[in-house]
C-alpha cells in the first residue's frame, strides 16, 4: 500500500471511529451515518487514493472538477459521486448526468433546470434540499434562520418537491464557518427541527436524510441527528488549489 493510500486509510478509519462513538453516544447505530470523503481541489490521485483506503462516498464542490475525476476513476464502479457545492444553473446538465447524489438544491430555477435535463437522460436524480440556518447574507440556499418564516417556504418547496426526476430525500446546511462544534450545534438543531416542520407539511415526502457537518464539526452533526457528514482536510489533508469559486 502507498503511504498516500496508507496515511488516507488511517484517518478515515479514526474519523468512522469518532462518527461511530458519535452515534453511540446518542444511542444511534454507526451505521445510520454515511461518511463522505470531499475530494475537492484536490487532484484525482487523491481522490483515487481515498477509494483504494475504503471511501465508497466522495465529494465534490465544482462540477467540471467533479465529473472530470468521475470519468477518469469509473473502474470503481461502486463509488457514489456526490455534489455538494453550488451549482449554478448552466452546470446544471453536467450534474444531471453525472452525479449520484446533489446535497446543495438551493432554488426553484435549479430544480427546475435538473429536472429537465434528468428527464431528457432519463434518470432520477436524489437531492437534499439546502437551506441557510446561519443568516449569513452570502450563503445559498432557502433563508431559514428564522422559524417564522418556514411557513413561507412552503410554496415553493411544493413546486420542487412535486418535479417527477428529482427525488428530495433530506436537508443540507453548511453553517457559518470557522466554527467549533458547539457553535455549529445549534444550526444542526435548527436544521432537524425544520426537517420535523417539512415532514408534518409534506406527509408524501420521507425527509429522512440529514447532510450536515464538516471536519471541525462533524461529531456534533452526528449527535444532532446528521446522516450524511462532508469531511474533507481531516480526511486527505489541506486542499491543493483553488478552484474556480474557492
Ligand atoms: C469543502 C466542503 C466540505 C468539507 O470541508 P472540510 O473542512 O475540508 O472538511 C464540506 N461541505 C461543503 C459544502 C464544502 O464546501
Amino acid at each position: 500500500m502507498s503511504d498516500l493510500i496508507q496515511s488516507i486509510r488511517e484517518r478515515y478509519l479514526s474519523t468512522l471511529e469518532k462518527i461511530s462513538d458519535a452515534a453511540n453516544h446518542v444511542g444511534r447505530s454507526a451505521e445510520s451515518v454515511k461518511l463522505v470523503v470531499v475530494t475537492k481541489a484536490q487532484p484525482v490521485e487523491v481522490a483515487r487514493a481515498a477509494i483504494e483506503a475504503g471511501a465508497r462516498y466522495l465529494g465534490e464542490n465544482y462540477p467540471e472538477e467533479g465529473v472530470a475525476k468521475l470519468q477518469l476513476l469509473r473502474e470503481f464502479s461502486a463509488v457514489e459521486w456526490h455534489m455538494i457545492g453550488h451549482v449554478q444553473s448552466r452546470k446544471a446538465q453536467l450534474v444531471a448526468g453525472n452525479f449520484n447524489y446533489l446535497h446543495s438544491l438551493g432554488s426553484l430555477k435549479l430544480a427546475a433546470r435538473l429536472d429537465r435535463f434528468c428527464g431528457e437522460a432519463n434518470r432520477t436524480l436524489p437531492v437534499f434540499l439546502e437551506f441557510n440556518v446561519g443568516g449569513e447574507e452570502s450563503k445559498a440556499g432557502w433563508p431559514a434562520w428564522d422559524e417564522t418564516r418556514w411557513p413561507a417556504l412552503v410554496d415553493e418547496l411544493a413546486k420542487v418537491i412535486a418535479l417527477p426526476n428529482l427525488q428530495v430525500r433530506g436537508l443540507m446546511t453548511m453553517p457559518p464557518l470557522g466554527s467549533t462544534p458547539d457553535f455549529s450545534r445549534p444550526f444542526f438543531q435548527r436544521l432537524r427541527h425544520l426537517q420535523g416542520f417539512l415532514s408534518s407539511q409534506f406527509s408524501q415526502v420521507r425527509f429522512d436524510e440529514l447532510s450536515m457537518g464538516t471536519s471541525s464539526d462533524y461529531e456534533a452533526a452526528v449527535q444532532e441527528g446528521a446522516t450524511l457528514v462532508r469531511v474533507g482536510t481531516a480526511i486527505v489533508g489541506a486542499r491543493k488549489y483553488k478552484t474556480e469559486s474557492l
